[in-house]
C-alpha cells in the first residue's frame, strides 16, 4: 500500500494498492503491444498528440499544480511553473524531434552510408518526488516522440502525481499503453528490468538507487541513464555584480525549498567581498516568505518528508559542531526547516562534503581563481557549477577546468529543453533533453550500401 501524506499539515490524501505480479506483467505486455504500432506512427501524428499534451498541461495547470503542492509541499506558484515547464518540453519535442532524428548521412567509400535512429521499445523510468511532473516529462516527451513507450515507477510519496501524468497522456489522445504508471515498491524494480520486453531504464534519484538499478541493467545488458545527486558550487568573484548575484544565488539555493539536484549548495565567495556579500545574502534570504505552500506568495514551503528534514538537521548541526557559524536559521520544526546560512565552512564539514537536500547553505571563502576551482571540484558530485564574474577572460580560462556536466556564468544552473542535461562523477551518466537526450534510448543503426 502506498500513501500520499501532505507534508505541511499531515493530512492523509490518497491510498494506492500496489500491483500484483500478474497485473505488473500484464501492464508490461500492454506497453509492448502498444510499441509494435507506435514505433511506426508518423511524426505528424505524434506531433499532434504531443502538442495536445502540452495544451492539456497548460489548460489544467492549477489542477495539476495543486496535486504537486499537496503531495510534496512545493509552494503553489512554483508547482504551477513546473507544470508550465512540462508543457514547454512537450512543445519543444513536438517541434524538433523529427529534425533531430533524421537519417544522418556519413561520407565513406560506400555508395551511401548513414545512421538511422530507431526506437528500442519499452523503457522504464524510475523517478523522484522533488519535481514530480518535470522529471517525468523530460523523459517521456522525447522518448514518445522517438517511438519508444514508457512505464513509470514514481517515488512512493507522489503516486497521485504519477496517476495524473498518465491521465495527461490519455487526455491528449495517446494510444493506451504508450505511457503507464506502475504502482510499485522499489524491490519490484529488479523483475521489471529483467523482463525481456523492457529494453532500457532511466533513473533520477540517489546514488544507492542508481547503483542498484544500473547493476541490474548491466547484468541484463540493458542500457541505463542515471541522473543522480549534486552539490553544485556558486562561485562569487570579487568583480561580480553583487546586486544581481545575491538575487540569483538566493534563488539557486532556496527555490523548491532547496530540494533540487542542481541547486547551488556550496557558496564560494572571494575573501574581499565576503562580509558585504554575506550581509546582503542573509537579508535577501530573510525576505523570502515562508509558510503554507498553498498560499500564492509563499516562496519557501516545507520539506517533502520529516525524515529528509531530520537528515538536513544532522548535517547543519554536525557542521556547527565542527566550527561553522550560524548566520541565519538553523532550526527545524517537523517538516519545516528554517532557511539557513552557515559561514566559515571548511571542506571537511557535512554541509560542504555531502549533498544537502533542503534550505541550507554554507559559505566558504577563497582568494585566488585556482583555489576557487579547486574548492568547486572538491566534490564527489559533478552536476554543475555557477560562476559570477564580469571578466570574460576568467570565464574562458576557467570553464575547461571544472569537472562538471554544466557551467553557467552569471546564472543559476537550470534545465532547458534546448540544452543537454546530466552529470559526471557520481552525479551519473548519459544526458537528457535537447538532441542529445532524445538519442539515449535509440538504436543508432549503421547502414552501408556498396
Ligand atoms: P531516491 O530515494 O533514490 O528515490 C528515487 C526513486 O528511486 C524513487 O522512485 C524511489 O522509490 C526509487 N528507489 C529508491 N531506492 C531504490 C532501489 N534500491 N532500487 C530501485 N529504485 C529505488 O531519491 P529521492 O530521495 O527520492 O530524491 C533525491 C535524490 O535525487 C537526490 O540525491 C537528488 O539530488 C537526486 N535528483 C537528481 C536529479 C538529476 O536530474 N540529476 C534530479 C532530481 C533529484 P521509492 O520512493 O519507492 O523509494
Amino acid at each position: 500500500m502506498k500513501e500520499s501524506i501532505n507534508p505541511y499539515n499531515g493530512e492523509k490524501l490518497f491510498k494506492f494498492n500496489e500491483l500484483s505480479n500478474s497485473e505488473l506483467e500484464n501492464k508490461i505486455k500492454v506497453a509492448h503491444e502498444c510499441y509494435k504500432d507506435w514505433k511506426d506512427v508518423s511524426f505528424k501524428d505524434k506531433t499532434t498528440l504531443m502538442r495536445n499534451a502540452g495544451n492539456e498541461l497548460r489548460n489544467n495547470k492549477r489542477k495539476y499544480g495543486e496535486i504537486i503542492t499537496k503531495e510534496m509541499g512545493k509552494p503553489i506558484s512554483q508547482a504551477i511553473a513546473e507544470v508550465e515547464k512540462c508543457a514547454w518540453v512537450c512543445d519543444y519535442y513536438a517541434e524538433n524531434a523529427e529534425d533531430q532524428l533524421q537519417d544522418e548521412i556519413v561520407e565513406t567509400d560506400a555508395e551511401t552510408s548513414y545512421v538511422k535512429y530507431q526506437p528500442l521499445g519499452v523503457v522504464l523510468a524510475v523517478m523522484p518526488w522533488n519535481y514530480p511532473f518535470w522529471q517525468v516529462f523530460r523523459f517521456a516527451a522525447p522518448n514518445l516522440m522517438a517511438g519508444n513507450v514508457g512505464i513509470l515507477k514514481h517515488a512512493s510519496n507522489v503516486m497521485k502525481s504519477a496517476e495524473m501524468i498518465q491521465e495527461v497522456f490519455e487526455n491528449a489522445g495517446f494510444p493506451k499503453g504508450c505511457f503507464q504508471n506502475l504502482i510499485l515498491s522499489s524491490d519490484k524494480i529488479k523483475s521489471v528490468i529483467e523482463n525481456d520486453l523492457v529494453k532500457a531504464v532511466t533513473l533520477t534519484g540517489s546514488k544507492p538507487a542508481g547503483a542498484s538499478v544500473a547493476s541490474i541493467a548491466g547484468e541484463n545488458i540493458k542500457k541505463s541513464v542515471l541522473e543522480l545527486g549534486g552539490s553544485n558550487a556558486l562561485i562569487v568573484f570579487d568583480d561580480a555584480n553583487l546586486d544581481e548575484t545575491v538575487e540569483t544565488c538566493a534563488k539557486a539555493r532556496f527555490q523548491n525549498t532547496g530540494q533540487s539536484c542542481i541547486a547551488g549548495k556550496r557558496l564560494l565567495v572571494h575573501k574581499n567581498i565576503a562580509k558585504e556579500f554575506t550581509k546582503r545574502y542573509a537579508e535577501k534570504v530573510k525576505s523570502f516568505k515562508t509558510g503554507d505552500p498553498m498560499s500564492e506568495d509563499t516562496y519557501i514551503g516545507v520539506m517533502a518528508r520529516e525524515d529528509l528534514a531530520e537528515d538536513l538537521e544532522k548535517q547543519v548541526s554536525g557542521s556547527v559542531e565542527m566550527g561553522a557559524k550560524v548566520v541565519l536559521g538553523g532550526n527545524r520544526k517537523g517538516t519545516y526547516f528554517e532557511p539557513t546560512i552557515l559561514s566559515e565552512v571548511t571542506v571537511d564539514m557535512p554541509i560542504f562534503k555531502e549533498e544537502t537536500f533542503g534550505p541550507a547553505i554554507g559559505i566558504t571563502t577563497f582568494e585566488t581563481d585556482e583555489k576557487a576551482v579547486e574548492l568547486s571540484n572538491n566534490s564527489v558530485f559533478g552536476l554543475g557549477v555557477s560562476m559570477f564574474t564580469s571578466s570574460k577572460d576568467r570565464v574562458k580560462n576557467l570553464v575547461p577546468k571544472f569537472v562538471e556536466g554544466a557551467v553557467f556564468v552569471n546564472e543559476l544552473v537550470k534545465s532547458d529543453p534546448r540544452l543537454p542535461f546530466g552529470g559526471v562523477k557520481i552525479s551519473g551518466y548519459g544526458r537528457e533533453l535537447s538532441s542529445h537526450g532524445i538519442k539515449e534510448f535509440l538504436n543508432k543503426k549503421t547502414v552501408y550500401v556498396k
